[in-house]
C-alpha cells in the first residue's frame, strides 16, 4: 500500500519542547521528577515518562521535595502560586504561543475588557487561559454560544491555540454582529493552521486520511473533523493496532498525519503497518521494488555506497590517479562500522527510528555476517596495499567498535560522568565526520611518496565538514529517540536550532573553500562541481527545517543521494 506522510505530522513546536524539557531533566537529576497533570494527551507517551521515573500529579499536597513541570498548556497564575509554595523547582513548559494568550487576556481584563474564549471549557489550556482573566470570561465554543453571552461594552475574543480555523472564523462573525466594537485576536497556533491546512488540501488527492493520536487529544480530534468535513474517508488511530485493514485493503493511496502530540515513532509506526497491508489494487512489482529500496537503506548498503561515490569524487579532488580499491575500501570500513554501532544503538533506534529497529530485529544476523564479511575484506585489501595501511584501518576499525561499548566497569559507571566515547556530548558527530575524513584523504596518502598538502587539506576540510554535516543532520532528525534514552548528541547538547545554524555556517565555509581553492590555484576547477551535493545538501537541510517534506526513509535516501551525486559528478567530469 502506497503511504504519503503528511509534512506537518508529529510533535509541534510546543510540545517538542516540553517533552524536551522533561526528558533533558528525567536523563539529569535522581530527584522526584513530577509534571503538573499530564504532560500531553498521549497515553503511549505518559507511559514511557513513567518508565523513567516521570509521574503526572494533580494534587500538590504533600510534594515538598523534587522537580515539577509545567506542561505546554500551561497552568492558572493562583495554581502557579501554589507551585511556588510547595518549595518545588517549577521547570516552565508552558508553551510560548500559549504564553501569548495568557498575556493578552490578563492586559485586556485589567483595562476592564471581558474575555472570551473559543474552545473547550474543560481543556487544560482554557483552564490555565480562564484563570488570567480575574472572573471576566466566556468560553464557547461554536456561534450558537455568542446568544448566550451578556450585553458588555467591551470585549475581545480569542481562540485555545488548537481551534478549528473555519469554527474560529464563524465565531468571530457571529460576535461581531452582536459587539461591533469586538477585538479580534488571532491566537490560533501555526502548527495547528499549517496541520489542518494540509489535511484540506488532501482531499481528492489520497483514498483515506489516517489521523494518529490519543483518543482524548483535543488537537487531534480536530484533525479528524476538519478531515471529514473536507470528505476525505477518515480513520483515527492510537497505536498501529486500532488499524482496520480490511477496510484499509480497499485503498490505494493513504496519507498519514497525526495530532501534535504524537510522537515520530508512533507515527512511524503506523506508516510501516501500513506498508505492510497488500492493497487489493496494488502491482506486485511497486511492492518489490519498495521492498528492494528499504533493504538498501535500512541494512546500510545505501550510505555505504553513497560513501563509495563520495570517496570516488575526492580522488578526483586531489588529483589523484582514478581507482576504485580506496572508495571500495571506505565502503566495507563504513558498512561494517554503521552495522556494529546500529545493533549497539538499537535502543535510540526503537524510538527514532522503529522501522529501522524491526529491521535490524528481523535480519540479526545476516547483517551482523555482513557486517564481519566487509571488515574482514576491509583488513585483507588494506594489507595487501600496504602495512600502514593495514595498521591505520585497524586502528580505525577498533576506535569505531569502542566507541559504543562500555569502558568503565558497572561497579563505578555511576561515578563516571562517561562510560562510552559515544557518551562525550557531540562525539558521534565528530568521530564520524573524521573516520570520514580519515578514511576518504589520509588513507590512501600513507603509502605514497610526495604528498602535495594545500591540495590534501582543501580535501581533508571537504570530507570532514560534509561528514560532520551529515552525521549532526541525522541526529537532528533522531533526536526524539535519542532524549529519551539519554543519548548526548550535538542536537541535545545545542538545541535543534542552534545545531541547524552549525550546519549552516558549515556549509556556507566549505563552499568558501571549494570556491576560493581554485581561484588561488590549490586544486582544480572541479572543485567548482563539488559545489552541487554541497548545494543540494542545504536543500535538504532547508526541507527539513520547514517541514517542506516528513523525515521518512525517503528522505534518509535523499540525503544519502547528496554522496552519489558528487560521485556521479566526478564521472562526468572524467567523461569530458
Ligand atoms: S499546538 Fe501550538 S500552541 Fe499548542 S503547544 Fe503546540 S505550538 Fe504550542
Amino acid at each position: 500500500m502506497k503511504v504519503k506522510f503528511a509534512k506537518t505530522a508529529g510533535f509541534c513546536m510546543g510540545v517538542r519542547r516540553a517533552m524536551e524539557m522533561v526528558l533533558t531533566e528525567a536523563n539529569r537529576g535522581d530527584d522526584p521528577l513530577f509534571t503538573f497533570g499530564p504532560l500531553i494527551h498521549n497515553n503511549q507517551v505518559l507511559n514511557l515518562l513513567a518508565s523513567k521515573g516521570v509521574q503526572p500529579v494533580d494534587d500538590l499536597d504533600g510534594l515538598q521535595t523534587g522537580r515539577i513541570v509545567i506542561r505546554a498548556h500551561g497552568i492558572p497564575p493562583q495554581k502557579r502560586q501554589a507551585l511556588r509554595e510547595t518549595g518545588l523547582k517549577i521547570i516552565d513548559a508552558t508553551c510560548p504561543k500559549v504564553a501569548r494568550v495568557q498575556a493578552i487576556i490578563r492586559y485586556h481584563t485589567k483595562k476592564g475588557y471581558t474575555a472570551v474564549i473559543v474552545g473547550d471549557d474543560d481543556h487544560a489550556e482554557v483552564t490555565g487561559l480562564m484563570g488570567y482573566s480575574k472572573g471576566q470570561v466566556h468560553v464557547i465554543q461554536s456561534a450558537e454560544g455568542v446568544s448566550s453571552l451578556p450585553h458588555v461594552d467591551r470585549i475581545f475574543v480569542v481562540a485555545q491555540t488548537t481551534q478549528n480555523e473555519e469554527n474560529y472564523r464563524k465565531v468571530v462573525k457571529a460576535l461581531k454582529e452582536r459587539y461591533p466594537d469586538l477585538l479580534v485576536f488571532d491566537t490560533i497556533c501555526d502548527a495547528t493552521r499549517q496541520r489542518q491546512g494540509e489535511v484540506r488540501s488532501l482531499a481528492g488527492h489520497v483514498d483515506a486520511l489516517v489521523v494518529v493520536g490519543g483518543y482524548h487529544s483535543g488537537n487531534t480530534q480536530r484533525l479528524v473533523e476538519v478531515s471529514r468535513s473536507a470528505g476525505i474517508p477518515t480513520f483515527h488511530v492510537e497505536t498501529e493496532k486500532d488499524l482496520n485493514k480490511e477496510k484499509l485493503r480497499e485503498m490505494e493511496l493513504i496519507a498519514v498525519t497525526a495530532g501534535a502530540s504524537t510522537p515520530n515513532w508512533m507515527i512511524k509506526n503506523v506508516g510501516r503497518e501500513l506498508e505492510g497491508i497488500q492493497g487489493r489494487r496494488e502491482a506486485s512489482l511497486f511492492r518489490w521494488s519498495r521492498k528492494a529500496f528499504k533493504f538498501l537503506v535500512l541494512s546500510n548498503l545505501a550510505v555505504a555506497s553513497g560513501a563509495f561515490c563520495f570517496a570516488y569524487a575526492v580522488t578526483i579532488l586531489s588529483e589523484r590517479k582514478p581507482d576504485f580499491i580506496f572508495p571500495f575500501l571506505t565502503f566495507l570500513y563504513i558498512y561494517a562500522m554503521h552495522a556494529f554501532n546500529r545493533f549497539l544503538d538499537k535502543g535510540a533506534s526503537a524510538y527514532s527510528d522503529p522501522e529501522r529497529a524491526a529491521f535490524l530485529k528481523k535480519y540479526k544476523y545476516l547483517l551482523i555476517t555482513m557486517g564481519i564479511a566487509a571488515i574482514v575484506t576491509a583488513l585483507v585489501l588494506s594489507y595487501s596495499i600496504g602495512l600502514m595501511t593495514f595498521l591505520a584501518l585497524s586502528t580505525l576499525s577498533m576506535l569505531g567498535i569502542i566507541y559504543s561499548i562500555p569502558l568503565v566497569p558497572e561497579s563505578i559507571r555511576h561515578k563516571a560522568p562517561y562510560s562510552k566515547i559515544k557518551d562525550i556530548p557531540g562525539s558521534r558527530t565528530l568521530s564520524e565526520a573524521l573516520a570520514w575524513a580519515v578514511i576518504i584523504t589520509i588513507l590512501p596518502l600513507l603509502e605514497v611518496n610526495h604528498i602535495v598538502w594545500p591540495l590534501t587539506i582543501v580535501s581533508i576540510l571537504t570530507v570532514f565538514f560534509m561528514g560532520y554535516i551529515r552525521s549532526a543532520f541525522f541526529d537532528i532528525i533522531r533526536v526524539q529517540g535519542d532524549l529519551i534514552v539519554g543519548s548526548e548528541t550535538l542536537p541535545i547538547t545545542l538545541g535543534e536550532k542552534r545545531t541547524l545554524l552549525l550546519l549552516k555556517m558549515l556549509i556556507f565555509l566549505s563552499a568558501i573553500i571549494l570556491c576560493g581553492a581554485p581561484i588561488f590555484g590549490l586544486v582544480n576547477s572541479f572543485s567548482f562541481l563539488f559545489l552541487v551535493p554541497l548545494f543540494t545538501l542545504a536543500l535538504c537541510l532547508v526541507a527539513y527545517e520547514r517541514s517542506w517534506i516528513y523525515p521518512d526513509i525517503a528522505f534518509e535516501a535523499l540525503v544519502e543521494g547528496n554522496f552519489f551525486l558528487a560521485g556521479l559528478l566526478a564521472v562526468i567530469w572524467q567523461a569530458m
